[in-house]
């Protein structure tokens, strides 16, 4: 059973939302493409899991442990057996070669070795369980899930190390049998404690760059007409209350500025005072966390973005979407 959801990660949802307001550099551009394709493969990754079943399992999806001053991202921990498995998936495709340690496409080295990444989160998550003075066993495997993918190497020694497509089903069906004891959810506690937020991803755009305004849900046009609870799009129809808008400009600027305090004035800024400040500020009261500061205050989006908030919410709002 998965023990959290599976979310879009920080980066991803960065340059998703800088896509949205700007055009992105080729750089800006090639990274969403990376963070997109990445996502695609872990979902694909549990879709397959999903087929064939986990309930007897405790699955943690996506996330950062931190131990000491460092950490590591787990794209998925399975804990079977009291006994402990990593997956770090990759969602490569075409023909790779596995060489001098390195991994080769069209001859040209790929920068990562997913080898070593996992390598490195199963040392981590040792030294967590070491210094809980808890002994476990813990295996990482580099999942390939992309049909298209193929791999040649003369090292025969990785592919113990390693799940293509073809065999994924059969990966995942040798955990059917197993089951876990109450050692399983002392260990299921413990990863839990050391889970935080990546302190790596420093999102923070360029303001200036950034169209204001309000956009559409459905087609990405800025071109609004105002009613008094909706904007309709003028290029597709489609009517989004205010109240799905402000939800999507909270999970915009979460991302835009990752980290960075919202205030009424930094989201005015960012709708080009598309709301009266009435509006913002009771969207900051409805879903968000409040903070104060000296005499600043500012606000934190409760909701992981703009999908979770709406899925959570939806049924509560006044005013329902829809496509004239
Ligand atoms: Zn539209």
């Amino acid at each position: 059973m998965y023990l959290n959801d599976r979310n879009a990660s920080a980066e991803l949802l960065h340059y998703r939302a800088l896509s949205r307001r700007e055009v992105l550099s080729a750089e800006d551009a090639r990274k969403l493409k990376i963070y997109e394709n990445g996502f695609l493969g872990e979902c694909l990754y549990d879709k397959l899991f999903d087929e064939t079943g986990h309930d007897n399992l405790y699955i943690f999806r996506d996330v950062y442990l931190a131990s000491g001053k460092s950490g590591a991202q787990y794209d998925s921990i399975i804990i079977a057996n009291d006994v402990i498995a990593v997956n770090e998936i990759k969602n490569y495709s075409g023909e790779y070669y596995y060489k001098n340690g390195r991994f080769i496409k069209n001859n040209e080295v790929v920068p990562d070795n997913p080898f070593t990444q996992v390598d490195r989160a199963v040392g981590k998550l040792y030294r967590i369980f070491r210094n809980a003075k808890i002994t476990v066993d813990i295996k990482g495997k580099v999942i390939f899930p992309n049909d298209d993918f193929k791999l040649y190497s003369e090292d025969n020694s990785i592919w113990k190390n390693i799940v293509i497509r073809m065999d994924l089903k059969k990966y995942f069906r040798q955990f059917k049998e197993s089951y876990n004891t109450e050692k399983a959810e002392g260990l299921v506690s413990l990863i839990r404690e050391h889970i935080t937020e990546n302190p790596y991803f420093n999102g923070s755009s360029n303001a200036e760059r950034v169209s204001t305004g309000l956009y559409c849900g459905n087609c990405g046009g800025f071109n609004l007409i105002k009613t008094r609870y909706h904007r309709q799009c003028v290029s597709c129809g489609m009517k989004e209350s205010n109240e799905t808008h402000m939800l999507r400009v909270m999970s915009d600027f979460k991302y835009l500025f990752y980290g960075e305090g919202m205030t009424r004035k930094s989201v005015l800024e960012l709708i080009g005072n598309e709301f009266d400040k009435k509006v913002v500020y009771r969207a900051f009261l409805k879903y968000c966390d409040v903070h104060k500061k000296g005499n600043q205050t500012y606000y934190t989006f409760k909701y992981h973005d703009f999908d979770d908030a709406y899925k959570q919410t939806k049924k509560n709002m006044k005013h329902r979407d829809y496509l004239t």
